[in-house]
Parts: structure tokens; C-alpha cells; sequence
């Protein structure tokens, strides 16, 4: 069977990607199968850059098919940040919390009208040979008030979805699985995963 490595650490992603990936055929791992795997920098310019470089690495130091993703939240009031830098918002001593509050100080005199957002999700995959593919999806909402839910992780008890007037964290899994940025960037992955088969099987 063919074995897909998530080049990730994080459970809550982890989580995520394996309850949408969701794929027949192949078995998924990730780096806590793979403790000895290098620590790869995240210093690329945009999503796309660091998750091509999780998944060329990961998959050049495993010899399996790997997946990388790289995601983060753009406020528009403050000119698409914290972006690419959205784990560390608040510093080197992140946590969720912290760069949360940050975020919510930043917002604190910014009008309704103003308080637009979206999340990026980029998928990226790659075999021993290099890049096989990649994919990106988006999900628009509005930056909150106050911190709601508990549901989630990282911004989504200040991310809201306009269409429920709720948060993510407010509205778990099962919504927001089938309708985050990370659901519509796994989509599109999955479509390459399911043509690379396709091609081992053929040649
Ligand atoms: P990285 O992709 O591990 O560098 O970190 C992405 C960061 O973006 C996370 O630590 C969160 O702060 C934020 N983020 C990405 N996706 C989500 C999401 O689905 N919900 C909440 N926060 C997210």
C-alpha cells in the first residue's frame, strides 16, 4: 500500500488533514513515525514556498510520498498579516493565546466594515524525485470581538463565519471541515495524489 507521510507535528492539523484527506488506498503517517526527520525552517515569502519545501525534504528523507502544508490567517486591516508568520504572531514565545490577544489589540479600534479576513491553506506534494504537486484553498470570515468557542485551534475563536455569525471554534469540526481552507486545498490535493496512483499504477 502506498504510504503518505503529512510532514507535520502538529496534532490539531494532524487531525484535520487525516479527517479530510480521507483517501482509499494508502496509508497515512506522519513525523511521529518519523522522529529522527530534519527540522525544516519556515522561512519561505509565501504558503506555497513552505509547503513545497516540508514536502520535498520530508520526502527525500523518508523515500515515501510526502504532504506538507503551510497555513496562516491575512486580516485585511493589517495588510494581509500575520500571514505567512501567523504561528508567531505574538514572538518566539508563542502560543495560541498570545497571538490571539495580539490580534485582538491590533483590531481594537477597527470598524464592522473593516474587519475582513481570510484564511490560506497551501498543500503541497512530493516524492523522493521532488515536487509532484501543489494546492492552495481559501476561507473568508471577519475578525471578532472577543474570543468565542472552544473548538479548533489557533485564531478560530476570533474567526467568523459570516453566513452562521458564529466562530469556528463555535462550530467544530464537522462545519468546518467541509468548508476551511485547509478542506479546499486538500480537495485539490487529492485529485493529485489520486493521479500520481494513477501513474504508478499505468508505468
Ligand atoms: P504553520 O502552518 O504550522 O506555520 O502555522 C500555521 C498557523 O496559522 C497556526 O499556528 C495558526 O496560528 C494559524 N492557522 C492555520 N490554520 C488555522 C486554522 O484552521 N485555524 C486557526 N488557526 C490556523
Amino acid at each position: 500500500m502506498l504510504e503518505l507521510v503529512i510532514a507535520t507535528k502538529n496534532k490539531k492539523k494532524l487531525v484535520e488533514i487525516k479527517d479530510i484527506l480521507n483517501v482509499r488506498g494508502i496509508k497515512i503517517t506522519s513525523l511521529e513515525e518519523y522522529p529522527h526527520a530534519p527540522r525544516i525552517v519556515e522561512n519561505g515569502r509565501t504558503f506555497k514556498d513552505n509547503a513545497l519545501k516540508k514536502a520535498v525534504q520530508i520526502a527525500r528523507f523518508t523515500g515515501k510520498l510526502a504532504l506538507g502544508e503551510d497555513s496562516g490567517l491575512c486580516v485585511r486591516a493589517l495588510g494581509g498579516k500575520p500571514g505567512v508568520y501567523s504561528s508567531r504572531f505574538c514572538g518566539k514565545d508563542k502560543s495560541d493565546d498570545k497571538n490571539n490577544a495580539k490580534l485582538l489589540r491590533l483590531m481594537q479600534n477597527v470598524p464592522e466594515n473593516k474587519r475582513g479576513a481570510y484564511y490560506v491553506c497551501a498543500v503541497a506534494i512530493a516524492d523522493k524525485n521532488g515536487k509532484v504537486g501543489v494546492a492552495e484553498g481559501r476561507c473568508s470570515g471577519r475578525i471578532g470581538y472577543e474570543l468565542k468557542g472552544s473548538r479548533g485551534f489557533g485564531y478560530d475563536p476570533l474567526f467568523v463565519i459570516p453566513k452562521f455569525k458564529l466562530t469556528f471554534a463555535q462550530l467544530g469540526e464537522k462545519i468546518k471541515h467541509g468548508m476551511s481552507h485547509r478542506y479546499y486545498a486538500l480537495e485539490k490535493a487529492k485529485k493529485v495524489i489520486l493521479k500520481y496512483i494513477e501513474r504508478r499504477l499505468i508505468s
